[in-house]
């Protein structure tokens, strides 16, 4: 699995990929990130990355010639390169799109824009696909290239460890996630729930599915649309809203 990150702010992606998971996924080679600074590829001494707008307006443009100068020099081959342009107007990245690029066999590039916008010939001329990571407006595209990067790493198998499997979280197999809880059994009057003390695991693996239904029906009763109910399924579910008052 292979990303690059274009930024004028380099540190903010190294210092988050030197820790944790990441830094350790990246580590034993099971995923390879390459930062580069957009400065570096400025055509001027004083590596100007910016400019004012044509037909005025307020903030500065990032200039499509570092970019272009970029790609020339690292990624020639169209190829072999994904070049993603991370913008609140792209399409809304989700788990979906997190296991589309974990399939990529193409170096995923992500230009992270700054400032007002990227110039548009970027995205009309270079870019292959356009993301956003929600319908809201960020300083820079570090933060939402830092979420693209998590989201599809974890999907890599040995990123997350070999007992842990991302399947269950929430929206990987179109559910919402149970309930979790760990030691103590009583904190503060609060207990865990009894069946997941029983050691009986046919009865836990049912109240899992029962509380992931649950969920997904009181928080997110869009997602139970696109979802495939098994009979046994469909039969928690009823019981789930039997109870509803
Ligand atoms: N003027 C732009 C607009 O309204 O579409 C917003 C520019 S924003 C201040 C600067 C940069 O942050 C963008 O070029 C993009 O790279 C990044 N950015 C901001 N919000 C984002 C989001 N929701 N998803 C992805 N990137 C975002």
């Amino acid at each position: 699995m292979k990303f690059s990150v274009v930024t004028i702010f380099p540190e903010i992606i190294t210092t988050y990929l030197g820790t944790s998971i990441l830094k350790r996924a990246i580590s034993r080679d099971l995923i390879n990130v390459d930062v580069y600074n957009l400065r570096d590829y400025a055509s001027d001494k004083h590596n100007t990355v910016d400019d004012y707008p044509y037909g005025g307006g307020a903030g500065m443009v990032l200039k499509p010639e570092p970019f272009f100068a970029l790609v020339d020099r690292i990624w020639p081959d169209a190829t072999k390169r994904r070049i993603v342009l991370l913008s609140p107007q792209g399409r809304v990245f989700n788990q979906e799109t997190a296991l589309e690029l974990a399939k990529e066999q193409r170096e995923t590039v992500l230009f992270c824009g700054r400032y007002e916008a990227i110039d548009e010939r970027v995205k009309e001329y270079l870019a292959d696909d356009e993301f956003s990571v929600g319908n809201y407006v960020l300083t820079g595209g570090e933060l939402p290239a830092l979420v693209i990067i998590d989201a599809v790493a974890r999907l890599v198998p040995g990123v997350l460890g070999d007992s842990r499997s991302p399947e269950a979280d929430s929206f990987s197999c179109g559910l919402l996630d149970y309930p979790h809880y760990t030691r103590p059994e009583n904190f503060r009057g609060m207990s865990v729930p009894p069946v997941l003390l029983c050691g009986n695991h046919s009865k836990i693996l049912r109240w899992r599915k029962m509380e992931s239904l649950r969920r997904t029906l009181e928080k997110r009763p869009e997602l139970l649309e696109n979802y495939s109910l098994s009979s046994e399924e469909k039969k928690l579910l009823d019981e789930i809203k039997e109870e509803l008052p």
